[in-house]
């Protein structure tokens, strides 16, 4: 199966959203928040669920820059200082994803995610 990649990104740090425009033709918008919650490093996530981190207070966290590792991940710089995280392009495109007609879907994901 071919992989979903991001043909643009675009990042509105006056009102903390990220958009980006898949090669399948979806177009994703995140906040930023949610994103660095939503943070995939060792050190948000711990080795075991247990070590999660619970990230709070990251309402005016701002996406900085955006950088893509491979033809698979997405390295995020937020600008508390934290840019370790990679962002799979499957993740942010099925399960990040909080466009309109993603979470119209949630309780449908099989449709979104073809
Ligand atoms: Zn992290
Ligand atoms: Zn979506």
């Amino acid at each position: 199966m071919p992989q979903t990649l991001p043909v643009a990104i675009r990042n509105y740090s006056t009102d903390g959203t990220l958009e980006i425009d898949w090669s399948d033709g979806h177009q994703s918008r995140y906040s930023h928040e949610w994103l660095r919650v939503q943070c995939p490093c060792a050190d948000c996530r711990g080795h075991t669920p247990e070590q999660a981190k619970v990230i709070s207070g990251k309402e005016q966290v701002r996406i900085t820059g955006g950088e893509p590792v491979g033809n698979y991940a997405l390295r995020i710089s937020f600008d508390d200082d934290h840019n370790t995280g990679l962002y799979e392009f499957s993740g942010l495109r099925h399960t990040l994803c909080g466009c309109a007609t993603c979470s119209d879907k949630q309780t449908d994901k099989e449709t979104c995610a073809s």
